[in-house]
């Protein structure tokens, strides 16, 4: 959508087609909160209003293959059609555990990106009692969090390493996460590995842990990740990465001619470690399609994308929690050198304010030239943006020196004090750590 929009308003005079499979649309970052925050499914549908206004045009079907070599475009039932640049959008699929006995079966649930099949899960979870989440990432967390508000549901969340959240955020973090997690209603089981899972008539009943614990449930969602959902660009002959994305270069575009990749759906290459990642976000996606937008009938501004910094954010049980870049996990596996500032206060001035939180942030720094290689914020939701000021800073790779020099605005009933203000007091106590290394 994001690609046809910008693509649109920059060329009003081109015909732009979205093909989509979906006819009713969701807002993806909000599914977990159709379970309890938000009053519907409904209040979560995001449509393609905004490209039709704009002059796109929209067919609702499936694409069944393309023809690279002579621009068409199969569409069921047996339509065809032609076309001068091709872009594929076609997001990312959640990821079946194979090697988890009964993965498939009925009451073992995944969350899918479709109206449809959400409205109908949210159904089965107000039906069921006991309900198990397996795997402690961002998705898993948040559903298994919004589930555990409804009154009268248990909810188990298993996650196979030592801490939920551990693949975005450092240890530091992951404690504070896991405090956070703790206080809700959710029965937290981390360094548990699920063997299988039992069942009786096709249901699901239980689930067998490594070691032979039994945990009794009635309904399963499984969220141990998504996978570029990209069938139809294999079978068109596109190439593509070992983790099955499409392979794309900085300027978005894939192995054939005249056609492009964006989204979930596309390799993904970190900003700072030069490795392809497999980052699947909302913010980078939209990213992408904008640079794409941009330079798709010709590249008239050098504005390739430059690799994905993997802006994340979340919030659990009131604590907001979001990192960008490396930390030290990143670091550590792409041998990468880092000097650490961290500084803690509080996110209005005097902290006496009603909405007055503890905001913690950390940055890290090259110990080479200064630059912010990445960035973790921890408190209240002040933190959901302070992040993206981290995102910009290591996207144009500014450096300790500069940062503490910037000016900032502040306001008593709004920010922290001009005098310690975290990013700007993060990046003091990461040049102290510079001097020193
Ligand atoms: C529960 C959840 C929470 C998330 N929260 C966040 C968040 O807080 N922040 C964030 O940045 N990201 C978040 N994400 C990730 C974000 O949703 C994805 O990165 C984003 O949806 C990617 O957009 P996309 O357009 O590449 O793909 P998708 O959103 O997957 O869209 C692809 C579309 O293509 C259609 N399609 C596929 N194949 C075909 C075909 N052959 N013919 C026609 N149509 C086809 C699909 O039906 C789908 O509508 C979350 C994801 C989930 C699942």
């Amino acid at each position: 959508m994001v690609t046809g929009l910008t693509a649109k308003k920059l060329y009003p005079e081109k015909s732009i087609l979205i093909i989509t499979e979906e006819k009713r649309g969701l807002v993806p970052c909000g599914i977990p909160y159709i379970f309890h925050d938000l009053e519907s499914v409904e209040q979560d549908e995001m449509g393609l209003n905004p490209f039709m206004n704009a002059g796109g045009e929209v067919i609702y079907a499936q694409v069944k293959s393309v023809d690279t070599r002579k621009k068409r475009i199969f569409i069921s039932p047996g339509k065809v059609l032609t076309y001068d640049k091709l872009v594929f959008a076609t997001g990312s699929i959640p990821a079946e555990p194979k090697f988890i006995d009964g993965y498939s079966l009925r009451s073992v649930e995944y969350i899918y990106k479709s109206f449809t099949k959400m409205k109908q899960l949210k159904e089965k979870v107000s039906k069921a009692k006991k309900i198990a989440v397996i795997g402690g990432g961002f998705i898993g967390v948040e559903v298994a969090e919004q589930i555990a508000k409804i009154p009268g549901k248990t909810v188990s969340l298993f996650e196979c390493e030592k801490y939920c959240l551990g693949k975005v955020f450092s240890d530091e973090l992951c404690k504070e996460a896991a405090e956070a997690i703790k206080k809700t209603n959710i029965q937290v089981h981390t360094n548990a590995r699920v063997d299988k899972l039992m069942w009786s008539n096709g249901k699901v009943t239980g689930i067998l842990l490594y070691g032979g614990e039994v945990i009794y449930v009635d309904l399963v969602i499984m969220a141990i990740g998504y996978q570029p959902n990209t069938w139809l660009a294999g079978n068109a002959g596109l190439e593509l990465t070992e983790s099955g994305a499409i392979r794309v270069d900085r300027y978005l575009r894939s192995s054939a001619k005249d056609i492009y990749a964006v989204g979930d759906c596309s390799e993904t290459m970190g900003f700072i470690t030069g490795a392809e990642n497999g980052i699947m976000l909302a913010s980078t996606a939209t990213a992408e399609a904008r640079v794409l937008a941009y330079n798709i009938f010709g590249i008239k501004i050098e504005r390739h994308f430059p690799g994905t910094i993997g802006v994340f954010s979340t919030q659990i049980n009131g604590l907001t929690m979001a990192a960008a870049g490396i930390n030290e996990k990143i670091a550590a596996r792409a041998h990468i050198n880092y000097v650490s500032g961290e500084f803690t206060d509080i996110d209005r001035h005097p902290g006496y304010f009603k909405d007055a939180s503890k905001l913690t942030v950390k940055l890290y720094v090259s110990p080479g030239d200064g630059s912010i290689l990445g960035g973790e914020v921890w408190g209240g939701k002040s933190a959901g943006e302070i992040i993206n000021i981290i995102g910009m800073a290591i996207q144009k790779q500014v450096n300790v020196y500069e940062l503490i020099s910037y000016q900032i605005g502040t306001h008593p009933l709004l920010t922290g004090a001009p005098t310690k203000y975290a990013i700007i007091k993060a990046a003091e106590d990461a040049l102290h750590g510079l001097k020193s290394a």
